[in-house]
């Protein structure tokens, strides 16, 4: 397994912005990294640099310390599975996960016996052995995706690269898909750039998170990293669901109006700011009890909690609480706010 070096990668199509402005990244040898960011944040051009489907405009892709863009895509040694499983219909699932093993060289072509043998252990890998008669449009989507998998991993692959595989499925398959991703990779170890637009599914899966934004990467770090110490507003507004609150910062100090409402745990210059909060960081109070003054605007059921709105002077936050607990509108409520990061904004 190898290691993958991005170095100072840029890539313009035509005019306009860059797709992709010096990026540049260390994969370490077996790690699953999640390349994290919103649609045409350049995840995909990325992707298919590395795998040599596109060249870049500057820079340098190395495996191993040694260049890989002088290496033609058959040989480069990649496994590649889209979203839109790109399986051959008209071939079976046995078929389809040989297809890159007979596409080997003539000198490293193996025989019929090693890939019928090949086959199976991938197909069991996948946990698919009864299913390689069967022709595509016979699967689900989940199982499909798996067979592009077993497809990617037949050709035994250094760096294995998957492009919002599970985009296409419904939650619950891409939820089990995920963990099963993970155990697998834990048990075969091959580099792995999974690119997704799911926080949730990045922070499950991966070691480490690159957080892109507009060709650029805003953060690097483990799941904790990019979630609890999100280096900028764009890093901790893309971490699930949060509160954006524009904020007045005097001397380190978030103001709503004349209200005081946090403090910078980072300097922050005076000036326009923008408080973020997770709906789960705030806590509520009776009135009188510690906290801001804020009453409750709105409420609505929301999965397996509620979710308050509350206002504390020209600010609404929104708080998660217990379903059992009663919040009737109009009712004051002291507000604390754990967590709660302030930036400058622009
Ligand atoms: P993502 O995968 O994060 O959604 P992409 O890498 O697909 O982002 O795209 C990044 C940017 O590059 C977008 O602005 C997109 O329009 C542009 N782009 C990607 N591929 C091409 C192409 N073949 N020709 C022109 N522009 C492209
Ligand atoms: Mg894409």
């Amino acid at each position: 397994t190898v290691a993958v070096t991005i170095d100072q990668v840029g890539k313009s199509f035509g005019t306009g912005p860059a797709a992709l402005d010096n990026v540049s990244l260390e994969v370490r040898p077996s790690e699953l990294v999640a390349l994290l960011g919103p649609s045409g944040s350049g995840k995909t051009t990325l992707l298919r640099i590395v795998a040599g489907l596109e060249q870049p405009s500057h820079g340098r892709v190395l495996f191993d310390g040694h260049d890989a863009l002088s290496v033609p895509v058959r040989r480069r040694g990649i496994g590649f599975v889209f979203q839109n499983y790109a399986l051959f219909r008209h071939m079976t699932v046995a078929e389809n996960v040989a297809f890159g093993l007979r596409s080997r060289p003539r000198a490293e072509l193996p025989t019929e016996t090693e890939i019928r043998s090949r086959v199976a252990d991938l197909l069991a890998l996948v946990q698919l052995e009864t299913y390689g008669g069967r022709f595509p449009a016979q699967l689900s989507g989940g199982q499909r995706q798996r067979v592009a998998l077993a497809r990617a991993l037949a050709i035994e692959p250094k760096v294995l690269l998957l492009d919002e595989p599970f985009g296409a499925l419904d939650a619950l398959v891409r939820k089990e898909l995920r963990k099963w991703l993970r155990e697998l990779h834990d048990r075969t170890g091959h580099t792995t750039l999974f690119v997704t637009h799911d926080q949730e599914e990045a922070l499950e899966l991966a070691d480490r998170v690159v957080v892109m934004g507009k060709g650029r990467i805003e953060q690097v770090g483990t799941p904790d990293d990019v979630y609890d110490r999100p280096a900028s507003a764009t890093v901790f507004g893309f971490m699930g669901e949060s509160s954006r609150i524009e904020v007045e910062v005097k001397d380190g100090v978030a103001h709503a109006g004349t209200t005081a409402i946090a403090a910078a745990t980072q300097p922050v210059p005076d000036g326009p700011g923008l408080l973020y909060v997770r709906p789960h960081d705030v806590s509520l109070g009776l009135p009188g009890t510690p906290g801001l003054k804020g009453e409750v605007r709105a409420f609505r059921r929301h999965g397996a909690i509620r979710r308050v709105e509350i206002g504390v002077g020209s600010a609404l936050f929104e708080a998660d609480i217990a379903p059992t607990v009663r919040v009737p509108i109009g009712e004051p409520v002291a507000v604390r706010l754990d967590r709660a990061r302030l930036f400058a904004s622009g």
